[in-house]
């Protein structure tokens, strides 16, 4: 069978309803289908700054320039290892040796394993002294382990945000493991973010990319009563309403946005949000650096 290119397909469609009234929403569908191509993302996106609270190395500087986005927070994607001391200060060197190559583009996000508390501890003085800012961490220890809390309390003293790693899916952390989809019993669910915010109202936590796949309704809905902990959009998933359901829930100043290197799901998802230019600013850029404010790490 001879295959049909897109033109030809729809050459081919035309002639085959040529003499037949062309259904009403057919019509309106290749209108919509002009006017779409007719948007432009980057159009569309410069009219904000933009700042992205999750990117990973290594980031895709072309796509950022294109869309504008001033400096992106970026840290290593973990290694499923034990993630030893000479792993993860491998992991933040490479992080300084790219804010070295794209001086205040890039600020690299500190690496750390809490088995390990006295050279994690050690670790983030060197990182922080050297310009890195906020923590990136996986899922070797729960975010609310009593291992964790010397760590916390160094980030409280920097302030600077714990952005932690966690999942809320069928399969994933407690009783739910039931449905094993392969993640370790160590990893954070949304309440044990809920129970370290509440452990330390002090702390500034962020919870890992919505978009980055499972439930990011009960996420939302789970972080509702607990101000400290900030959620950013990154991930590739664009499932339909998830920004509006998360202003819904969390309001309009708790939200970053995040890219996880998928700039057009990253960007577009936040854009195509039913929200105003103000909330869309705010969460492309100035929720965020509201919080980098805090230590004095934001831009100026
Ligand atoms: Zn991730």
């Amino acid at each position: 069978m001879k295959r049909l290119d897109r033109r030809g397909f729809i050459t081919n469609a035309a002639t085959s309803v040529a003499g037949i009234v062309l259904p009403r929403r057919a019509s309106v569908n290749r209108a919509s289908y002009i006017a779409q191509s007719e948007y432009s993302i980057i159009e569309q996106v410069r009219k904000f700054q933009l700042l992205d609270a999750y990117c990973t190395a290594d980031p895709k500087m072309d796509d950022a320039k294109k869309f504008g986005i001033e400096q992106m927070f970026t840290g290593k994607p973990m290694i499923w290892s034990k993630w030893t001391p000479d792993e993860f200060i491998q992991a933040n060197d490479d992080m300084l040796a790219l804010m070295k190559k794209y001086p205040n583009q890039v600020i690299g996000q500190i690496s750390i394993n809490p088995h390990y508390q006295k050279e994690s501890l050690e670790e983030i003085d060197r990182c922080a002294d050297l310009g890195m800012v906020g923590s990136r961490l996986y899922y070797q220890v729960k975010i609310n382990d009593p291992l964790y809390f010397p760590i916390i309390e160094k980030f409280i003293d920097l302030n600077m945000i714990i952005f932690m790693h966690g999942e809320a899916q069928i399969g994933v952390g407690g009783y739910r493991m039931k449905y094993d989809v392969g993640r370790p019993f160590t990893i954070s669910t949304p309440e044990d973010f809920v129970d370290a915010a509440v452990r330390y109202p002090e702390g500034m936590f962020q919870f890992a990319h919505i978009g980055g796949g499972g439930d990011w309704e009960y996420m939302c809905k789970a972080f509702r009563e607990h101000p400290n902990i900030y959620v950013d959009t990154g991930g590739s998933n664009n499932a339909g309403g998830m920004i509006d359901f998360a202003v819904e829930y969390l309001g309009e100043d708790r939200i970053f946005f995040g890219t996880d290197n998928s700039y057009y799901q990253g960007v577009g998802k936040i854009l195509a949000a039913d929200l105003t230019d103000r909330q869309k600013q705010k969460i492309f850029f100035d929720n965020y650096n509201r919080v980098l404010t805090k230590g004095g790490y934001n831009m100026d």
